[in-house]
Parts: structure tokens; sequence; C-alpha cells
């Protein structure tokens, strides 16, 4: 999609630091960490959110969640625990129109998560 910022980084027409890369997946540090460890986790194919899933894409987001696990293996945070978060439109913040599995650890993080 033309004018999607993580489009654009998974084009590599906008920088990112990238932690990961696959053909379908495409992960890199939030630009602004709200967590020791936040990193992003998007599909290559633009869905602006988890409302436009189509059947052909349930294999998409299996994908995201491995890769998740995956990274914060790496980053040792598999056992200690993480989070999996995808915002879904207005009331729960979401500001990037291209889904995205935000992949939070390294502190202890509070429940539930209101103000
Ligand atoms: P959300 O509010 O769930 O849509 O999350 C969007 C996330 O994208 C926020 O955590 C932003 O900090 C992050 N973000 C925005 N622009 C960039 C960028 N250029 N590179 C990396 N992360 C970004
Ligand atoms: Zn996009």
């Amino acid at each position: 999609m033309a004018d999607c910022l993580f489009c654009k980084i998974v084009a590599k027409q906008i920088p990112a630091k990238l932690v990961h890369e696959d053909a379908d997946v495409v992960a890199f540090e939030d630009i602004n960490p709200q967590a020791p460890t936040h990193v992003l986790v998007v599909p290559r194919k633009h869905v602006p959110t988890l409302n436009d899933l189509g059947p052909e894409d349930e294999a998409l987001v299996g994908k995201l969640a491995r890769a998740a696990a995956a990274i914060a293996g790496t980053r040792g945070i598999g056992t200690s625990g993480w989070r999996a978060v995808m915002n879904v439109n207005r009331d729960a913040g979401q500001s990037v129109f291209h889904i995205h599995l935000h992949l939070l650890g390294g502190k202890r993080m509070g429940w539930p998560p209101f103000p």
C-alpha cells in the first residue's frame, strides 16, 4: 500500500532497526520503546487491522506469533515472560494501520492495561 509506514519499512524505503526478516514477516525495534524489549512484528502483506483478516490470512497471524516467540527466546525473555499486543482501532490506540504485534518484555508488567 503506497502510503503505509510499515509497508515502507518492509520495502526498506524507510530505515528501521530490523531484528528478523523472512518470506512473510519482518520485525524491527519500536521507535518509542515502552519496555527493555519492544519489537514490532509485521506481515509483509498489508492488512489494516485484525478486523480485515480474511481466511487466507490465518496462517499469517500464526507466523507473527511464532516469530515473536523466537525473538523473545533470543532476547532471553521467553521463560521470564513477555506480552503480545495487537491494538485494533481507536479505543485500543492503534496508530499505524498495518497489523503489527508488539513484543514487550524485560520488566514486570501490570494487568489490566487501563490507566
Ligand atoms: P499502535 O499504536 O499499536 O498502532 O503502534 C504503533 C507503534 O509504531 C508505536 O509503538 C510507535 O512507537 C511505532 N512506530 C511509529 N513509527 C515508527 C517507526 N518509524 N519505526 C518503528 N516504530 C515506529
Ligand atoms: Zn502497510
